[in-house]
């Protein structure tokens, strides 16, 4: 059966009201807003009394670098919540919400798989709560006014050719990607180049899940630059006097929704910067909801550890106010073989060489989430392929790394499928937790990224284009410099070179720019060929999704 078809059987049948989630996790009906019957947001006067609560712990899911093979980085975490709850842990799970781009393309939405999933699929997949669009418009009504105020006589004397506020859409759309708007005649704008990018690479999407309420939203949107004067001066939203208008497009997107699994665990799913391109995880209202709600929170970085994890540690952690007590390393028997040269056409078929080779890629990962001072084990995420020669090896290998790996098939059994890896969790949980940052923000922005490529990538050095130092320049001039490090970078590879599979050493990153995000409070590192608006592949998972003429969904993978 595929997911679609697990989910569907199920939230026909056996997805509980939302009030009965939210009530196993002390929320009354009063503090939750329904979105129909089975979705609902917290509301603000909910969020402020959970603050009150002593927090939970926190356990981080992540992953080796993602490969066609696939990971099951939500599949592990959601069947982890499940199987905590069967222990009679009181667990609840923090997700990113989907994005349309990779639904439409080829990744696939964002809620499991399998019996490990977030119900309704259907929904959390497509508009959901409305976030997305909320956010979407917020965005492209801020550009809007931008564009009014060069064509109302621009009193700020902004230069149009240094406008860094882009528009964007929810889907991966290449012909959007460099754009000439204001064509048309004076009526019509003042002409310019400027770029789409993609909703969830949008520094206000990274706001959203970086704030821990409305009035922090506020005063982080103030701080947003959106480009600069002709005599090179930075501009800001609250220059530009429309904080309050984008804050409240946002009043209901920072309220973090409320779903349940297949086996009703309750999951926050809110906020969702890509990891590539942006910091890769769920909002920090909803994991300090989680953290406040449950005794254990779940929660997961975007792609491999080399991205959405190192972020985590180092800029989401900070803004939290709290870092990971256990790190959960999701690896699979065919990634791993995938990274040691196994051809994806032949992953079914057992070699024990090519799983010790690609196990590189997972030895790293390893070692560099065990620096961060924090417990860390391996779940490996079953496959109906796997042989059990193959999982013993790699538990073995996970084992000379001093490290518990154990197999779980959530997928397959749901939350049962997972007892032994809960087991595990709660012992790793049990051990001290010594959290050590990576570096710290008042070190200079080229040893930051220098510490981010030796020390996690496995890099030898950095090379900077012209651009890349101009934008160094910018940043120092303004006293921008001791703001955290957001690469933005391939999830491939541990390099900046998408096919250089393992654990490439030796490699010299490039960093084409550097752009001061001041809302976020972070600098976006820009490094080899990765863009802010993908494209769609030649088969788009689109091509196969239908609806019925009573509103069922198929297709949706
Ligand atoms: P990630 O979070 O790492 O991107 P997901 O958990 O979203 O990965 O899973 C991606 C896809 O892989 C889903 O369609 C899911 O059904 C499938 N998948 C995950 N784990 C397994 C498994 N053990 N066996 C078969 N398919 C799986």
């Amino acid at each position: 059966m595929s997911d679609i078809d697990i989910a569907q059987a199920n939230e026909q049948s056996e997805m509980k009201p939302i009030q009965e989630i939210g009530s196993m996790v002390g929320l009354s009906p009063d503090e939750l807003e329904p979105y129909g019957r089975s979705k609902a947001k917290l509301t603000l006067a909910a969020i402020k009394r959970l603050k009150s609560k002593p927090l939970g712990k926190l356990v981080l899911v992540t992953s080796i670098n993602p490969t066609p093979a696939g990971e099951g980085k939500s599949t592990v975490t959601i069947g982890l919540g499940d199987a905590l709850r069967l222990r009679k842990q009181n667990a609840v799970i923090a997700l990113r919400e989907p994005s349309l781009g990779p639904v439409m393309g080829m990744k696939g939405g964002a809620t499991g798989g399998g019996y490990s999933q977030v119900v309704p699929m259907e929904d959390i997949n497509l508009h959901f709560t409305g976030d997305m669009h909320a956010l979407t418009t917020a965005v492209d009504t801020l550009a809007a006014l931008i564009d009014n105020h060069l064509q109302q006589g621009n009193q700020l004397n902004l230069d149009p050719r240094r406008i860094q506020w882009r528009r964007v859409l929810d889907i991966n759309d290449r012909a959007l990607r460099h754009v000439t708007i204001g064509l048309g005649g004076t009526t019509s704008g003042v002409p310019r180049e400027t770029e789409f990018d993609i909703t969830v690479a949008s520094e206000l999407m990274a706001i959203l899940c970086l704030a821990d309420s409305l009035g922090d939203l506020k005063r982080r949107i103030a701080k947003i630059v959106i480009g600069y004067t002709y005599d090179r001066k930075p501009v800001t939203v609250a220059d530009l006097g429309v904080t309050g208008a984008i804050a409240m497009l946002l009043k209901d997107a920072v309220k973090p929704n409320l779903v349940q699994t297949l086996a009703h665990t309750p999951a926050l799913i809110h906020g969702g910067p890509f990891a590539n391109i942006a910091h890769g995880c769920n909002s920090i209202i909803a994991t300090r909801a989680a953290l406040e709600m449950g005794d254990i929170a779940l929660t997961e970085a975007g792609f491999g550890a080399d991205l959405g994890g190192e972020k985590f540690m180092d800029i989401t952690a900070p803004a939290l106010g709290k870092t990971p007590d256990a790190v959960v390393i999701v690896a699979t028997v065919r990634a791993l073989k995938y990274n040691g040269g196994q051809k994806l056409a032949d992953l079914k078929a057992e070699n024990l060489a090519a799983l010790e080779s690609g196990f590189a890629n997972l030895k790293r990962h390893i070692h560099n989430m065990k620096r961060y001072g924090v417990p860390v084990i391996v779940g490996i995420n079953e496959f109906t392929s796997d042989t059990p020669a193959e999982i013993k090896l790699l538990v073995e290998l996970c084992e000379q790394e001093g490290t518990t790996a154990i197999p779980a098939d959530v997928w397959g059994k749901g939350g049962q499928g997972g007892l032994a890896l809960a087991d595990a969790l709660l012992e790793a949980l049990k051990q001290p937790a010594n959290f050590q940052p990576l570096y710290a923000n008042t070190d200079a922005v080229k040893d930051k990224i220098n510490t981010i490529v030796t020390q996690i990538y496995g890099g030898a050095s950095v090379d900077y284009d012209h651009k890349a130092e101009l934008a160094l320049r910018t940043i120092a001039k303004n006293g921008w410099a001791d703001l955290p490090i957001c690469m933005a970078k391939t999830q491939y590879s541990f390099s900046d070179n998408a096919k250089a599979l393992g654990a490439p050493s030796g490699f010299t990153i490039n960093v084409r720019d550097v752009t001061p995000r001041l809302g976020a409070g972070f600098l976006v590192v820009m490094t080899g060929t990765v863009l802010t608006m993908p494209g769609l592949p030649k088969q788009p998972a689109a091509l196969n999704m239908d609806v019925s003429d009573d509103g069922v969904i198929t297709g949706l993978f």
